[in-house]
């Protein structure tokens, strides 16, 4: 099972890195200009936790929880603007 989750993991990585190279922002990355949308930490490898896009924006979140929560909550508020 471990050797299983580690594949997947290694997997996942190399499709980032692909796909930021097909969406232009690889080298962004590797410079560090791409941060967090709630903290603004600069994201890494290591402390990537999500990508996502958001009216044609691409979104990042580190690995801290309470990054997550907030995106969770502010996308709740963003929802209700929008109705
Ligand atoms: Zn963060």
């Amino acid at each position: 099972m471990s050797i299983k989750k580690k594949t997947l993991d290694v997997l996942y990585l190399d499709d980032l890195e692909q796909f930021l190279i097909k969406i232009g922002l690889s080298d962004d990355f590797k410079e560090g200009n791409i941060k967090c949308y709630c903290c603004n930490e600069t994201i890494k490898i290591d402390n990537i936790c999500a990508l996502m896009i958001k009216k044609n924006k691409f979104i990042f979140l580190c690995n801290k929880e309470s990054c997550y929560e907030n995106y969770l909550k502010l996308n709740e508020e963003v929802k209700k603007d929008d109705i």
